[in-house]
């Protein structure tokens, strides 16, 4: 058995305190998210990027970088390995010459969570872990009730009452504990909570567990890979609970340790929130280094209906580090971005995604990114389970 000895330990994101890889984890004891640590020195010795090309067409063609270490424990749908789609007549409406959408919804269960569940799963797996649970927005609960069916699990999925019902049939038809909740995920969440300490549950809420960032991470490699290891100058996430800029942050750091990337300047990374629900782009124009709540979340996208998320600060580093920014669109312009991409580019795109669209027309015409700039849209989800 080829095992993967590459993961070292888990770090702590705030206070820096180490925790083993090879126990079930949740949160630092300063309330801290855990960041997964390799032996990059090593990977960057025993394997050569260009090896990539010639594996599996999932995101575990980047397995060193990954944190299962016996392959058994993979549980796959087939995540990642996503297209990197050209855009025909969106960008250049704009005046842009380099604009591409990184298309997640070619997922299992149709978004970018896939990847993020994906890893958690087998890592559960790996652990002996039985039954999880979490809160969710939407496309996390399929996604964690899909592969928790792969893989044996039990899986407990907590969903704001309000959430399009699509959401819950899907849970369902995984056979996930489905309950539904009077409030936002914040309110779903605390709900779990109280019943997860009683039974045992693993609690796999976004960046509550070490791993799900790590799968999402993956994007970003496949970005460099698809872009010959030459990186866009502008990445816009879609953001709610944060973990696809984060993972895309962690990887920017780690390609760079690894020496893959062949240009000193990383992609400029923007968060993008519904003015409805925008905690990190208030945070972010006031210039502090954590998050409020929002009281009255509203956005129709409901992916980032996300009042609270436990990795704000890291969210507020990765687009202050990068040189990117923290914006928000309208409900409004959001549904009129969302129509568009459909119309004219023949892509029917989760409404979170549409917002990154409509983020963009913005930071053009305020002179933040630049017409000559290679900028890649993080499709986040497919438009399918919006449908009205
Ligand atoms: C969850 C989700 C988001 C937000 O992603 P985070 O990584 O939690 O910030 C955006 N778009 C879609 C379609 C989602 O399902
Ligand atoms: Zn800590």
């Amino acid at each position: 058995m080829n095992m993967n000895s590459y993961l070292v330990d888990l770090q702590c994101s705030r206070c820096e305190a180490r925790y083993s890889a090879d126990q079930i984890q949740n949160l630092c004891v300063c309330g801290a998210p855990l960041l997964a640590r390799y032996d990059l020195q090593r990977i960057s010795r025993d394997v050569s990027r260009d090896e990539f090309s010639y594996r599996a067409h999932s995101l575990w063609r980047f397995k060193e970088l990954l944190p299962v270490r016996n392959p058994e424990n993979i549980v796959t749908l087939h995540e990642g390995f996503s297209p990197l789609i050209s855009s025909n007549v969106l960008g250049e409406s704009i005046g842009l010459k380099q604009l591409y959408f990184k298309d997640e919804s070619v997922n299992p269960t149709g978004s970018f969570k896939a990847r993020g569940l994906g890893v958690a799963v087998s890592k559960a797996k790996e652990l002996g872990i039985e039954e999880i649970a979490l809160p969710t927005a939407g496309n996390a609960g399929g996604a964690a009730a899909a592969y928790a069916a792969r893989a044996g699990m039990k899986c407990h999925v907590f969903m704001p009452q309000d959430t399009p019902p699509i959401f819950a049939e899907e849970c369902k038809a995984y056979g996930a504990d489905v309950r539904m909740v009077d409030g936002f995920i914040t309110t779903a969440g605390s709900l779990m909570m109280s019943e997860l300490r009683e039974k045992g549950w693993f609690n796999v809420s976004t960046l509550k567990e070490p791993y799900r960032v790590e799968g999402k991470k993956t994007i970003l490699y496949e970005l460099a890979q698809q872009f010959n290891w030459d990186l866009p100058d502008t990445i816009l996430f879609p953001t709610g609970g944060g973990t696809g800029i984060v993972g895309a942050w962690k990887a920017m750091q780690e390609l760079r340790s690894l020496g893959w990337i062949s240009r000193s300047k990383m992609p400029r990374l923007f968060a993008v929130q519904a003015a409805g629900c925008a905690p990190i782009v208030e945070a972010y124009e006031k210039g502090a280094d954590s998050a409020g709540e929002i009281e009255n979340p509203h956005t129709f996208a409901s992916g980032l209906r996300v009042p609270k998320a436990v990795g704000d600060f890291l969210v507020l580093r990765a687009v202050r580090e990068s040189g990117g920014a923290a914006v928000s669109v309208s409900d409004e312009s959001i549904r009129d971005a969302w129509m568009e991409m459909a119309r004219r580019e023949g892509f029917y795109v989760a409404p979170e995604a549409a917002a990154a669209w409509a983020a963009l027309k913005d930071l053009l015409r305020n002179d933040i990114v630049h017409k000559s700039d290679r900028i890649v849209i993080v499709v986040t989800g497919s438009g399918l389970k919006y449908a009205i």
